[in-house]
């Protein structure tokens, strides 16, 4: 026998999962039958290439429980696991991401709810069952090994790991042994009305057993998504949601349809309302299980939803495919093709459905997935014209998000663009220069400040024929957009005189000065120069390669600003310093740093010494 300590503060960490489950305790039962129903999915699906994996006898879980020894065992006939797939699963508490998880639920012990989210957020699964187990003793041989192996942990200090000598199935035994606390569960008619609440759609058979109770099947077996709809309460769905998928709250969406057809598929899917931890992983997996007619595929098949839709959990299940076909074809089968697409533009037509229904409900779904989405409209031509339809846009007029078509429709007739600024946040967005001339002419501007905004909308263009202007890149003439009246003037001699003056105080450092009529409150402002990227853009691409130059900007003047009618009649060493702070402190509402801080620095003292 060989004792293996926990990794560190595992025993710590199970303690916070277990008080702040605690009031949820049954779940302990949900998380391990659906392991089980995993395992023997698995072993089923490896039997497909390896058939003497396959088990020779009716699959199923049974549950056996002790009501006087208080224990109760769980066994199920699955793929079972080695000494080493036991080290490798049992021995780490929520593997993927284990450091993220750890700190953050160090930070949010004192806080149930907070931590009760972010459990929900990883998965407890098999530790759930420590919530009533002061033990717990797992004995499993893996399909295809001669060897049995026994795990046995007390969920504090660490496990013991051996070798059974006893012959035994192939799949796993998990025996509970109940915490004084938790002695309500050594009961059978307790164990039989949580699997019927929990657990009756797993489609294998679950039977329970007790001393004095005989053998009897517990679950109708009946996937739940193999039922018509309209046999299906919103209950069942959002028992299903929570118990298979691993959910704590209630689904956003829940979108089950029977296809049929020259393909034949059924779609249980979900849009949670809160991200998980992972959605950002560079890997961007789907969370979308396929299942060949009811043969359980892969839980991640690539391609069967966009992976701008990896927040949509659920189950596919089609008879269109033949089960003997590898994943990788499975992968690119025209037939996962049409099916994603049909079920792509189903998720879509409901989203903007909730979008219509109640936008406030639905700007708290998109402040969880909206980044993601937007990653379609950058890479998705097919599909980016109706994720735009239910973008959400920051309105600078609005103070809120809106609609695009909101926006448009609010253009007034000599309108022809839609305005954007990017910024690396709203305080950042609303405080800068760009705007005010926008604010003074009464129109609105899109803010948008996710990182990915400025690749969607160069890759974008234009949304229903209107094409996007970042103001802080393009060239416009404000008086021409809005609906004023006045002719712009031409630059007097007094203005050509000071852009002069300014061009040849900062040199090499502009492309251009040139004389503006968009602003008001502000003196200058940095526009791109010709052939420039959009600012924030550029930003990134530096941030991602230290080569990347980026290119000159153009000063835009307020000529009619106080500073800028002082300039001349100060003197030159003054004159310089000046416009280069003015250039210096352009480039910091931008939220760039200045490009010289120490000239800025000197600069600054210089002008606070003439005052
Ligand atoms: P998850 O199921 O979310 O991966 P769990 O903590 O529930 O996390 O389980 C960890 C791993 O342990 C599973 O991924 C699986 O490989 C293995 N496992 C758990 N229960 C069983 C079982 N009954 N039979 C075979 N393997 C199991």
């Amino acid at each position: 026998m060989q004792t293996h300590k926990f990794e560190a503060d595992t025993g710590k960490i199970l303690n916070i999962v277990i008080n702040s489950l605690y009031s949820d305790s049954d779940i302990f039962l949900r998380e391990l039958l659906s392991n089980a129903s995993d395992a023997i999915h698995k072993r089923k699906f490896m039997g497909l290439s390896q058939p003497k994996l396959l088990n020779s006898s009716d699959d199923e879980i049974f549950v056996e429980v002790d009501e006087k020894a208080k224990t109760i065992k769980i066994t199920d006939t699955g793929i079972g696991l080695s000494a080493d797939d036991l080290t490798e699963t049992l021995g780490t508490i929520a593997r993927s991401g284990t450091s993220s998880f750890l700190n953050s639920i160090e930070e949010a012990s004192d806080n149930k709810d907070a931590a009760k989210t972010l459990i929900g957020k990883f998965g407890v699964g098999f530790y759930s069952a420590f919530i009533v187990a002061e033990k717990v003793s797992v004995t499993t041989r893996k399909a295809g090994e001669a060897d049995t192996s026994s795990w046995e942990s007390d969920g504090q200090s660490g496990y013991t790991l051996s070798k059974v000598e006893e012959e035994h199935e192939v799949g796993t035994s998990i025996k509970l042994f109940l915490r004084k606390d938790a002695k309500k569960y050594a009961d059978l008619s307790k164990i039989k009305s949580l699997i019927r609440k929990y657990s009756d759609h797993i489609s294998v058979p679950i039977f329970v057993q007790s001393k004095d109770v005989e053998r009897e099947q517990a679950n109708s077996a009946q996937a739940l998504w193999s039922k018509l709809p309209s046999e299906i309460t919103t209950e069942e769905y959002t028992d299903f949601y929570k118990s298979s998928l691993g959910f704590f709250d209630d689904p956003y969406i829940t979108l089950h349809n029977k296809t049929e057809g020259s393909i034949d598929f059924t779609n249980l899917l979900f849009v949670p309302k809160t991200a998980p931890f992972d959605l950002f992983e560079p890997e961007r997996k789907t969370k979308v299980s396929l299942y060949i007619n009811r043969v359980f595929i892969s839980s991640d098949v690539a391609g069967v939803v966009p992976t701008w839709l990896r927040f949509v959990k659920g189950i596919l299940d089609t008879t269109s495919l033949d089960l003997n076909v590898s994943r990788e074809m499975v992968q690119d089968s025209p037939v996962i093709k049409k099916i994603s697409r049909s079920v792509t533009k189903r998720i879509l037509s409901q989203l903007k459905k909730k979008l219509k229904k109640d936008d406030l409900e639905y700007d708290a779904f998109w402040d969880q997935f909206g980044k993601v989405l937007k990653e379609g409209l950058y890479e998705d031509f097919e599909y980016r014209e109706k994720i735009a339809e239910i973008t959400r846009v920051y309105s600078f007029k609005h103070d809120k998000l809106i609609s695009l078509d909101t926006y448009v429709e609010e253009m007034s007739e000599r309108q022809d663009r839609l305005f954007y600024l990017t910024a690396d946040s709203l305080k950042q967005a609303k405080s800068s220069p760009h705007l005010e001339g926008f604010k003074a002419k009464n129109l609105d501007v899109l803010l948008m400040t996710d990182h990915i905004d400025a690749f969607w909308m160069s890759q974008m263009g234009s949304y229903k024929e209107k094409s996007f202007l970042s103001i802080s890149r393009d060239k416009y003439d404000l008086a021409e957009l809005s609906d004023d009246t006045i002719e712009p003037k031409a630059d007097s001699e007094e203005t050509n005189v000071v852009l002069a003056l300014i061009k040849d105080c900062l040199g090499e450092l502009v492309e251009d000065v040139i004389s503006t009529s968009s602003l008001v409150e502000s003196p200058v402002r940095l526009v791109a120069g010709e052939g420039g990227l959009d600012y924030n853009l550029e930003r990134i691409l530096k941030a991602q390669n230290s080569d990347f130059e980026g290119s000159k900007k153009l000063l835009e003047v307020n000529c009619d600003h106080a500073l800028i009618q002082k300039l001349p009649s100060l003197t030159a060493n003054l004159q310089k310093s000046l416009s280069r702070v003015l250039f210096e402190q352009a480039r910091v509402l931008d939220g760039e740093m200045p490009s010289d801080p120490q000239q800025f620095s000197k600069d600054l003292i210089a002008m606070g010494e003439a005052i």
